[in-house]
C-alpha cells in the first residue's frame, strides 16, 4: 500500500497561521513585537534565497524583521560589533547569523557571541547542553520541524525505535536529543556505521539527514515505518537541467513505509516556520510572559 505523504507545505502554513496569532495576541495583551534580525554576510545566492525567505514569512507572521547585509570582506570584530548591538537592541528577540560564513570568518567565535537568549537558531553551545541535558532550550529548527512532522502521524513518539542517519550539530545531534526527550529508544548512524540497512530495518522511525541523494533504499525500511526526508541535494536531469531529490529514494520507499516527506514539500517548509516558532517563544521568555501556545 502506498504511504501516506507528509504534507509539510500544509502543515507549515497551518503552524505559520497559528505563530501569526499568537504574535498578534502577544501585541494587543502585552504590547509586544516580536522581531527577528538576520544576518548575511556575501553575496552567497542560496544564502539570498534563504534570508528573503525568511524576511517575507517574519512580516507575513506579524513579526518585526531587521536584515543587515554586510560584505564578504567584512571583519570578524565588525560582525561581532553587530552581533553585540543586535545583543542589547530591545526590538531584536532573535538573532539568525546565515550559515555558511565566508572563509576568513570564525563561525564557532560568531555563534558562541549571540546571547543565548536571542538564539533561535539553536546553535550557541549553551542552548545544546540545556537541549543534551533534557533541559527547556532553543532548539535548531529542522530537528523541531522532524518532530513536529513526526507528531502529525503519531500522537506520541513513546517507545519507538528511532534511528537518525547523520551526526551534525545542526540536525542530526540535536534531532536525537528531541527524540529522547519525546521518549524514543535513538540509534544514531553516521558515515562509520556498520550495516546501515539493518539497522534502519529495525526502527519505526527513520530520519535521514546525510546530504547523499536517493541513499535509503526500499529494502532499508521496516513495512510501515515513518520516513523523514532531511535530505536536499541538486541533481542532473536528462535535459540538462536540475532537480531536487532526498536522501531516501522516494518512488520506492513510499511503496513500504507507512508514511513519507516529500523532497521538496516536507521538511524544508518547516525550517523557516520553527524559527518563527522560535522567535515568539525567545521574545514572550525575555519579556517574562508564558511560552506561546504553538
Ligand atoms: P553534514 O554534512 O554536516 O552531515 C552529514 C552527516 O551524514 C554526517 O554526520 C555524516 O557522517 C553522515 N554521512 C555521510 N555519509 C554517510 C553515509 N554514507 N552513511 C551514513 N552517514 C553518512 O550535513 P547536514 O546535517 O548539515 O545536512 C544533511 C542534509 O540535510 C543535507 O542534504 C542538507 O542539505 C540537508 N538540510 C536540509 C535542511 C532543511 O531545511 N530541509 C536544513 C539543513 C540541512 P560523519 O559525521 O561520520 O561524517
Amino acid at each position: 500500500m502506498a504511504a501516506q505523504i507528509i504534507d509539510g507545505k500544509a502543515i507549515a502554513a497551518d503552524l505559520r497561521a497559528r505563530v501569526a496569532g499568537e504574535v498578534e495576541r502577544v501585541k494587543r495583551d502585552h504590547g509586544l513585537t516580536p522581531g527577528l534580525a538576520v544576518v548575511l554576510v556575501g553575496n552567497d545566492p542560496a544564502s539570498e534565497v534563504y534570508v528573503r525567505s525568511k524576511h517575507t514569512q517574519t512580516q507575513a507572521a506579524g513579526m518585526a524583521s531587521f536584515e543587515h547585509k554586510l560584505p564578504a570582506d567584512v571583519s570578524q570584530d565588525a560582525l561581532l560589533a553587530l552581533i553585540g548591538k543586535l545583543n542589547r537592541d530591545p526590538a531584536v528577540h532573535g538573532i539568525l547569523v546565515q550559515l555558511p560564513l565566508p572563509k576568513g570568518l570564525v563561525t564557532e567565535a560568531i555563534v558562541n557571541a549571540i546571547d543565548p537568549a536571542k538564539d533561535v537558531d539553536g546553535l550557541h553551545p549553551h542552548n545544546a547542553g540545556r537541549l543534551a541535558g533534557g533541559l527547556s532550550a532553543l532548539s535548531p529548527c529542522t530537528p523541531l520541524g522532524c518532530i513536529i512532522l513526526s507528531k502529525t502521524v503519531h500522537a506520541s513518539l513513546e517507545g519507538m525505535n528511532a534511528v537518525v542517519i547523520g551526526r551534525s550539530n545542526l540536525v542530526g545531534r540535536p534531532l536525537v536529543q528531541l527524540l529522547l526527550n519525546e521518549n524514543a529508544t535513538v540509534t544514531i548512524a553516521h558515515s562509520r556505521s556498520r550495516n546501515l540497512p539493518e539497522i534502519t530495518a529495525r526502527a519505526d522511525l527513520v530520519y535521514a539527514a546525510v546530504g547523499r541523494p536517493e541513499m535509503v533504499k526500499r529494502d532499508w525500511i521496516k513495512p510501515g515505518a515513518t520516513v523523514i526526508d532531511v535530505g536536499i541535494n541538486r541533481i542532473p536531469t536528462a535535459e540538462g537541467k536540475t532537480r531536487l531529490v532526498g536522501d531516501v529514494a522516494f518512488a520506492e520507499v513510499s511503496e513500504v513505509a507507512g508514511a513519507i516527506t516529500p523532497v521538496p514539500g516536507g521538511v524544508g517548509p518547516m525550517t523557516v516556520t520553527c524559527l518563527l516558532v522560535n522567535t515568539l517563544r525567545a521574545a514572550c521568555a525575555i519579556a517574562g510572559l508564558p511560552a506561546p501556545a504553538v
